[in-house]
């Protein structure tokens, strides 16, 4: 049995940093894709421990930062309707939107519940039948099969009383949009270890040979990441372009073929929009055809949305490695966790609440 307590072990981290800054001669700038690592990173301090010629960015890995506001704004007012109990995790409720969120609307008298998991929501479908129940199905791969598994649920179960508004995203288009921007900074990336515990990363190895980046496959705890920084600096060293892996006690390269088998059974690839970033090509997934009767976003016909995002907010550049929180004129004084600005100040893996968090020293005074 393995515990946590041996991937923070003290001593093996000084050996891994101290490997780190004997292997790393250049200037590299390395993105982790998932906001957990970038709160992992910033807890533990990781990036100050590097040399000075390695800089972390921060990827577009957290699904509350990057669920778009016209999305946002299609659940406020779906969320809105009398005959509707409206079920999200707790993160989405205080995500701003155009006009408000959905802690607001509930105050107006939405009822408005957090659940734990998505087959919660099915469970008060159950319970609700002369109520319409939709669940906000955000997410990136890794939430795929338990948003879908409420489907299958509720699919099983007859119920014509439940929907899901999807936002589901995927990691390679986002890759692809980052590294072909003519603003790109970034070298080499460390992949988000349960995105690929579901898909694997045979995604990957097309998108390190096209770009030259070495992508590394890791996890979430401190001996993880600082492994999965050492083989891609080695990498960026050596001008190798190759994918590795660093968290092989989860991931495999063919990931859970169960799973994925369940996504192209409910799911279709569809182009979305990325908060702050814009539209990516095939960067997200739909409801199939069949499934319609399930898809809130069909069964509600919220129609065009006018959106209006904060004038200030760079959470965008922030998300594509450009730009860090503490250069966001609103960091700490206008935008805090208490009154965001963006989405990435209020999600428990956005780059803002987790420099806010870690990195007071750099809050604007
Ligand atoms: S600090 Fe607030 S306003 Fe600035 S980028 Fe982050 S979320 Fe946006």
């Amino acid at each position: 049995m393995r515990y946590i307590d041996e991937f923070r072990d003290p001593d093996l981290a000084k050996r891994l940093i101290k490997e780190i800054h004997k292997v790393a001669k250049h200037e590299w700038v390395i993105m982790e894709i998932c906001g957990g690592q970038t709160h992992a990173i910033l807890r533990y301090g990781l990036d100050e421990l590097l040399p000075p010629n390695i800089e972390l960015v921060h990827g577009p890995g957290c699904p509350v930062c990057v669920t778009s506001l016209e999305l946002i704004d299609k659940a406020l007012i779906i969320a809105g309707q009398p005959n509707v109990i409206f079920t999200s995790y707790g993160d989405m409720l205080r995500v701003p939107g155009s006009n408000g969120d959905l802690f607001k609307v509930r105050a107006a008298g939405a009822d408005i519940r957090v659940v734990y998991s998505p087959l919660d929501a099915v469970t008060i479908a159950q319970k609700n039948p002369s109520k319409q129940v939709v669940f906000f199905a955000i997410g990136f791969e890794t939430t795929a099969p338990p948003n879908l598994a409420s489907v299958a649920q509720a699919e099983r179960l007859g119920l014509d009383n439940f929907s899901i508004l999807v936002s589901q995203v995927r990691v390679p288009p986002a890759m692809h949009a980052i590294l072909g921007s003519p603003h790109n900074r970034v070298q080499g990336f460390l992949a988000a270890g349960h995105v690929c515990s579901v898909m694997g990363y045979w995604e990957y190895p097309p998108i390190a040979e096209q770009y030259h980046v070495p992508i590394t496959v890791t996890g979430f705890e401190p001996l993880d990441l600082l492994e999965g920084i050492r083989q891609n600096i080695t990498m960026l060293e050596q001008g190798q372009f190759d994918v590795t892996n660093a968290y092989s006690r989860v991931v495999t390269e063919q990931g859970n073929t169960a799973a994925q088998r369940m996504i192209d059974t409910y799911f279709e690839s569809c182009d979305r929009n990325w908060r702050g970033i814009g539209l990516i090509p095939a960067s997200g997934w739909k409801l199939r055809d069949e499934y319609n009767r399930f898809d809130a976003d069909i069964q509600f016909n919220t129609g065009d949305i006018q959106t209006k995002e904060s004038s200030i907010c760079i959470a965008g550049q922030i998300l594509q490695g450009i730009k860090k929180p503490f250069e966001c004129p609103a960091f700490g004084t206008l935008c805090t966790p208490e009154n965001p600005l963006g989405a990435t100040m209020v999600s428990a893996e956005g780059a803002c609440s987790a420099y806010f968090r870690y990195k007071s020293s750099h809050v604007n005074s």
